[in-house]
């Protein structure tokens, strides 16, 4: 009998504590054993420019990260070769076609006579979710279908990458008898369990090594190039150069030899791991966080490697918070593969795991261009979303507290459907990995059946980088802005804007959206939207109040005299823009962006939020109750109808509108 055995690289490029190992199996007697070890670039479904996510349209894996499988492939095999004297394939193409190439240049087809029986072992580190569970579907088929005898084919997946497996869990049921929530796995994990040793890196196989060098769609030597992969000559360029900024180790590669280094270097030579739990929230520079993650991503560094280094680090130097802290970490991250696996396409969905409902009320999505164009790019007018999406964007790289808040200002504030988020973050990030990405993301949308858990972006912001030395990094057009307002430039007066010689409109965005807290943010028509900015100049510069009424009614048809409070208060911006005499061109964009409701309370608050227009409301309200004989009915309903002075102010601010143009309006 002969045997084939298959390794089939995925997310576990590396030697050192691989239980997939197929150099350790032994040998029945007269048994004659080959190892042919595989990596395969699908790209038909993750590498190249054509392979685009489902929802959001973005490329599934971005260059940079493409780039840096081929440096961690690059290292496994030679690796392989200097240690085992093994040839590593490289393939690019489908699976389940490359598979087959291969199965059947070693094996007799179906229906001839072999010489000798040979079955087929496919080994793998098992994957956990819907995309990744199709192909081993698909897989499966092919090699199945060509090998008659179901007998000699078989197809193991085994589970690796963790801190623990589910046999080393305390938890009856299996995967479905994991805890609902992360303190309860983590409590029983803790008390019950220890992290298993690492498995010590093959030194030697008895296995003979494949004599197929060479496939229509793989080979022992060569390895593909970014554009042989599918990326374009512009994407290509873009992965030549790392960002100055960049807080990834310097000269990163992809690889288990960087990984082991970058560890040996994070924990022992710089000592870092001693003060982890206290600079884990930092935002600038290579060491505040391991960085460990685009390396246990894509399986080049192990969890229960770093586990153990950091329980030598307690022996040999100290045991505190931090060195607590680092393997918490690593926890989390094996509780969100289980959650994934418990969960299945779940995850995915729009409504996550908590279901459609949530808390009785429907949440409502958009997929607004404008608004998802601002995100990604870094152009919403809050400085620490566009700082955070720069880095995120240039580097491939984004703290986890920049995770956090990108991911509740698109989900919660912008009310943006997360999953647009989420691809982003697979197209972007070096360090993608299917479970934690998308498992974060549905916790950070609130839809996972916890509470929802809404960043407030101008505190964080405040919090965690008080004097904007990351913001100035990554927004140097708002680095002269003085530290009272560089957490929120749109606060500045016309005085301040001009002293520091940055002004909000024109060289900075005003913020695109008001952040809300109760998920209820509605967006004016685009229709509208379009119609105010070429509004913009036509109303610039009116004298007199004949005119000036003119200019702000145009184009909105008054029917009986009466509007509704939404088109008054939609006056009202074009009032305050014709006062001020302040408009610039990307004014009224996001003006009418501030204010999108049409709920008294929530016009009235998001109104009195923007303080530019506090003092031109107040003293413009006063000065034309003045002069004018004031809607007193429309005044006293608004007033009634709002509970706060914030109300009061706003009420006699819109009955004096109306008065102004002899309109009344209904609440
Ligand atoms: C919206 C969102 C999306 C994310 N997407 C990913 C992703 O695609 N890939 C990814 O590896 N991490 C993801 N994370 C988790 C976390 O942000 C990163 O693991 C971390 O920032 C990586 O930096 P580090 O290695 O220096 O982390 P450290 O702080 O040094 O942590 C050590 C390791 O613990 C693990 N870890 C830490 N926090 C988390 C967490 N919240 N969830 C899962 N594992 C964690 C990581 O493997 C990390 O490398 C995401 C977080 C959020 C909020």
């Amino acid at each position: 009998m002969r045997r084939l055995n298959i390794h089939w690289f995925r997310n576990d490029l590396r030697l050192h504590d691989n239980p997939v190992d197929l150099s350790r199996h032994d040998l029945s007697d007269g048994e004659e054993s080959t190892l042919l070890p595989i990596y395969i670039f699908d790209t038909s479904r993750i590498y190249g420019s054509e392979i685009k996510s489902a929802v959001s349209g973005a490329i599934k894996c971005g260059a940079s990260r493409a780039k840096f499988t081929i440096e961690a492939v690059e290292d496994l095999r030679l690796s392989l070769e200097k240690r085992l004297g093994v040839c590593l394939l490289v393939a690019t193409g489908r699976p389940e076609d490359v598979l087959l190439e291969l199965v059947k240049q070693n094996v007799q087809p179906r229906g001839e006579q072999a010489e000798q029986d040979t079955s087929v072992n496919l080994v793998c580190q098992r994957e956990i979710c819907h995309e990744e569970l199709e192909v081993d579907k698909a897989v499966e088929a092919s090699l199945e279908g060509f090998i008659s005898d179901g007998s000699r084919f078989n197809f193991e997946k085994i589970w690796g990458s963790l801190l623990y497996e589910p046999c080393d869990l305390p938890f009856e049921g299996g995967i479905n008898g994991i805890p609902t929530t992360f303190n309860k796995f983590r409590r029983e994990v803790e008390a019950k369990c220890e992290v298993p040793m690492p498995l010590e890196a093959p030194s030697q196989t008895e296995l003979q090594t494949a004599s197929v060098t060479r496939g229509r769609s793989y080979s022992a030597t060569s390895m593909p190039t970014l554009s042989g992969l599918g990326y374009t000559d512009q994407q290509v360029e873009s992965t030549r150069t790392v960002h100055p900024n960049s807080s990834l180790p310097k000269g990163y590669r992809g690889g288990e030899t960087f990984a082991l280094h970058r560890a040996r270097q994070w924990i022992w030579d710089r000592d870092m791991l001693r003060t982890y739990f206290d600079t884990r929230n930092g935002l600038i520079g290579e060491d505040y966080s391991t960085k460990f993650s685009p390396w246990l991503a894509c399986g080049s560094l192990s969890p229960r490697y770093v586990a153990l280094e950091c329980r030598r680090y307690e022996e040999a130097r100290v045991a505190n918070k931090s060195t607590y802290w680092c393997v918490f970490e690593l926890l989390v991250r094996d509780y969100f593969r289980y959650f994934a696996a418990r969960h299945g396409r779940r995850i995915f969905y729009l409504h996550g795991t908590a279901g459609r409902l949530e808390g009785g009320a429907e949440r409502k999505w958009n997929r607004n261009p404008e608004l998802i164009a601002a995100w990604r790019e870094g152009r919403t007018g809050h400085p620490l979303i566009d700082a955070s999406m720069r880095e995120l964007g240039n580097t491939g790289y984004l703290s986890n507290r920049g995770r956090q808040n990108v991911c509740s200002y698109l989900s919660i504030d912008m009310s943006v459907d997360w999953r647009v988020g989420a691809e982003f973050f697979e197209s972007r990030l070096l360090d993608f990995d299917v479970c934690s990405n998308y498992v974060n993301w549905i916790n950070g949308a609130g839809l996972t059946g916890g509470r929802l858990n809404r960043f407030n972006i101008t505190k964080q912001s405040r919090d965690w980088d008080e004097k904007g030395e990351y913001l100035r990094l990554w927004v140097p057009e708002i680095r002269n802005i003085p530290n009272e307002f560089i957490h929120s430039p749109w606060e500045m007066s016309e005085t301040a804007m001009e002293e520091c010689g940055v002004i909000i409109g024109s060289d900075y965005p005003f913020p695109i959206i008001t952040p809300t807290a109760d998920c209820e943010f509605k967006r004016t028509s685009r229709k509208q939207r379009d119609t105010s900015k070429q509004d913009n100049h036509a109303i610039e510069g009116p004298k007199g109040l004949q005119a000036i009424r003119d200019a702000v009614c145009k184009d909105v048809p008054i029917t009986d005299g009466q509007v509704s409070l939404f088109t008054l208060h939609y006056f009202y911006m074009r009032l305050m823009a014709i006062l001020s005499q302040q408009v610039r061109q990307t004014r009224f964009g996001s003006t009418s962006m501030l204010f999108p409701g049409n709920r008294f309370q929530a016009l009235s608050s998001s109104c009195l939020r923007m303080p530019r227009s506090r003092e031109t409301l107040s003293a413009t309200s006063l000065r034309t109750l003045d002069d004018a004989n004031p809607n007193l009915e429309g005044c006293e309903a608004a007033v009634k109808s709002s509970s706060n002075a914030k109300g009061l102010v706003f009420g006699s601010a819109m009955a004096a509108i109306a008065t102004m143009f002899q309109i009344s309006f209904v609440l």
